[in-house]
């Protein structure tokens, strides 16, 4: 354990357990059966606990692969087909809750390999280093502060070092109560901090969160802040699999769950909800009806929104659900992901993963061939390379081919060597269905619990009362939806983790 860890411990900075689970019977008593409508993290995380317990679940999933955001299917090239993924997604250590999930099938996570480093680029200034920091606050702040390029000893003194508390003191009703309402961009803005600071430090930020900080709450970004650097012991570490996602997650995790008698079907899309004698029942594109006692909506914001709008019993049963959709059905800004496929190669020295800063459109960077072995042995035989360029949050309206040729473009003025490759394939896509996390958007952000006896969500647009994100609350809410089955019906329920649940000096505000 890091020095930084250790002192980290005394002050609480440590895994905390916010559910310890257990409480009853190992299996469920009696038949229960269960259906959970979406397979990506958040569907397939409940259906992994509900289905060791031994409720009869199935999973419906629109798609005909699983994995929604973290999806990955067979693309054919003119040189062979290839396992394509929605795009890279760092695997935090502190995603305890879905590395619980992942340990089901590999109990030491050996697909989960590190990424080395974690630059932030930028056209303007002199690359940032978030990857080599102590793991544990208050020493990775204070190394961050001292050895940053971007922040100097007078940058701190001309900063409103009182603008700058609510970063460290995160509380789960409080920043909310305080800070909702404000902009992301407000809040630094309140900072003084130089322009380059800024940038480097906190932008990158709301943009890996699939928001604009002039459209993105301030205390979501607090929120944020406190759970991938302050409140977190396990250091801002990337692991990435080295095989495609769903050959090192889907794929086991769906045996995991059919093993003691679950289903997991694909091209099934819930097309409404009706109420059932004892629960509920789930009518799918094709006609067919599942009938359950409980029902996990585990679905993206506009996906949830719609099959709420599709199933009018719903305004009777859970007038509340109902009400908040207008606002939670509208997602964030679209993201884009282009995979290119190109002759040579970038410079040796260039990292795995990058953060961008500052570029009109392009956010990260990533090297596929020297990340994911399919992707290795491809550029082995052929001498190419396979990059990936991400943007989080873009202009609206413009096609994935234009959007994917602009980072490309924005590339070039980073790693000029990239110009000259030439592009042998490209894929590209532009999404909008990442949650939006607007100023007061706590208000109607709905929990996993609905006000429908039987009926929960999933998802990483729903609420946790502990510090949460992305993949990690997904598998968290997932979790919680099962927990709610289990207890409902007598079985044990499973323990839930989290960060240090609230800022070093929450308690001094
Ligand atoms: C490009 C990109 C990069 C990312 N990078 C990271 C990262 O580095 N780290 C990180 O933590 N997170 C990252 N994320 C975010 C992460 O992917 C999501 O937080 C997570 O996958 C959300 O999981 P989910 O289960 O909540 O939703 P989803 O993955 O959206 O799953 C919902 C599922 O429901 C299905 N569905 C929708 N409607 C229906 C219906 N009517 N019937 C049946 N099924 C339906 C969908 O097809 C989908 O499979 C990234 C996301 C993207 C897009």
């Amino acid at each position: 354990m890091a020095l930084s860890q250790v002192v980290g411990r005394l002050i609480g900075v440590r895994r905390h357990v916010v559910d310890r689970g257990g409480g009853g019977a190992a299996r469920v008593p009696r038949p229960v059966e269960a259906v959970v409508v979406g397979g990506g993290i958040a569907g397939m995380s409940a259906a992994v606990v509900l289905a060791e317990r031994g409720v009869r679940v199935t999973v419906l999933e629109a798609a005909p692969t699983l994995g929604g955001r973290l999806g990955a299917w067979p693309e054919a090239l003119p040189d062979g087909t290839q396992r394509t993924e929605h795009g890279f997604h760092a695997f935090f250590r502190q995603y305890y809750n879905w590395r619980s999930i992942l340990r089901r099938v590999d109990p030491r996570l050996g697909f989960l390999r590190p990424v080395p480093g974690y630059p932030i680029l930028s056209a303007e200034w002199p690359t940032e280093e978030f990857g080599k920091l102590p793991p544990a606050s208050p020493f990775n702040l204070l190394a961050l502060l001292l050895r940053s390029p971007s922040l100097r000893l007078p940058d701190l003194r001309g900063m409103d070092r009182e603008a700058a508390l609510p970063l460290l003191s995160y509380h789960a009703v409080r920043t909310y109560a305080e800070f909702d309402e404000m902009t992301a961009d407000e809040l630094l803005t309140s900072l003084r901090l130089p322009d380059r600071a800024r940038a480097m430090l906190f932008e990158v930020f709301s943009h890996s969160f699939f928001n604009h900080e002039a459209e993105m709450s301030a205390a979501e970004m607090i929120a944020q802040f406190h759970f991938y650097l302050l409140g977190n012991p396990e250091g801002l570490v990337l692991d990435a699999p080295d095989e495609d996602y769903a050959t090192a997650i889907w794929e086991p995790l769906t045996r995991h769950v059919e093993r003691p008698g679950g289903r997991v079907l694909t091209g099934a899309a819930a097309t409404r909800l009706d109420r059932e004698p004892g629960g509920w029942r789930v009518t799918t594109d094709d006609g067919t009806l599942y009938a359950a006692g409980h029902v996990v909506l585990a679905v993206d914001p506009p996906a949830l929104a719609a099959l709420v709008r599709a199933s009018p019993v719903l305004g009777g049963a859970a007038p509340e659900l109902v009400a908040r959709m207008p606002a939670f059905g509208r997602p964030g800004p679209p993201y884009a992901v282009a995979r290119y496929w190109m002759d040579g190669d970038v410079r040796p020295d260039r990292a795995v993963f990058s953060g961008v800063s500052r570029q009109a459109t392009l956010d990260s960077v990533t090297l596929y061939h020297r990340l994911e072995n399919e992707s290795r042995r491809w550029a082995e035989r052929t001498g190419g390379s396979i990059v990936e360029l991400h943007a989080y949050a873009c202009e609206p309206g413009v096609p994935a081919e234009e959007l994917a040729e602009r980072m490309r473009v924005e590339l070039t003025e980073l790693w000029p060597e990239a110009a000259d490759l030439r592009v042998r394939e490209l894929r590209a896509r532009v999404e909008a269905q990442a949650p939006a996390f607007t100023p007061g958007s706590h208000a109607w952000r709905p929990g996993v619990r609905t006000d429908a006896a039987g009926l929960y969500l999933a998802g990483d647009g729903i609420r946790t009362d502990f510090p949460s994100a992305l993949m990690e609350r997904a598998a968290a809410t997932g979790i919680i939806a099962a927990n709610h089955i289990l207890r409902a019906e007598g079985a044990a329920a499973e323990p839930v983790h989290s960060v240090r649940p609230r800022g070093l000096l929450a308690g001094r505000r």
